[in-house]
């Protein structure tokens, strides 16, 4: 998740005004935190947050120069908007089309379906990923005596 608010701080600090002395870094201290509180929402209360981009954009600008702030907003704007797309898609996947959550494939020793989120690419859980393993085995397997 932190890619997103890296990306735009590694994009825009070289731009970053500093008017502290003795403080030699402190400004892009701030501008790093910001960008990282503002993904940190996006991505924990995103439908709260309801202009993600002119938020950041607010909460750094002071420190970027008059000529810069053109360039700000349009970085901003850009990593916010493929931050946004990340996480809904990421959303989107964790529910079957019916807005159902989708379970691990997995059973509990008690019998019941397993109540965690499955990985997406074979739907079991990060604790039955052995079961995946052992799944593939067994296709082989089974290919293996239809062949004979
Ligand atoms: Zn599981």
């Amino acid at each position: 998740m932190y890619r997103f608010s890296r990306a735009i701080y590694r994009e825009l600090c070289a731009e970053i005004v500093e008017d502290a002395p003795g403080q030699p870094y402190l400004n892009h201290e701030r501008v790093l935190r910001a960008c990282e509180a503002a993904v940190e929402r996006l991505a924990t209360d995103r439908h709260y947050f309801a202009r993600p981009a002119r938020t950041l954009f607010n909460d750094i600008r002071v420190y970027f120069p008059i000529t810069a702030q053109g360039r700000v907003w349009r970085v901003v704007e850009r990593y916010m908007t493929f931050a946004d797309e990340f996480l809904s898609s990421q959303a989107l996947s964790r529910f079957d089309i019916y807005g159902n959550p989708i379970l691990c494939r997995a059973s509990t020793r008690k019998g019941t379906q397993c109540q965690r989120t499955p990985l997406p690419q074979n739907g079991y859980c990060p604790s039955h990923q052995h079961l995946a393993d052992t799944e593939d085995f067994h296709e082989r397997e089974v290919d293996e005596l239809a062949a004979a």
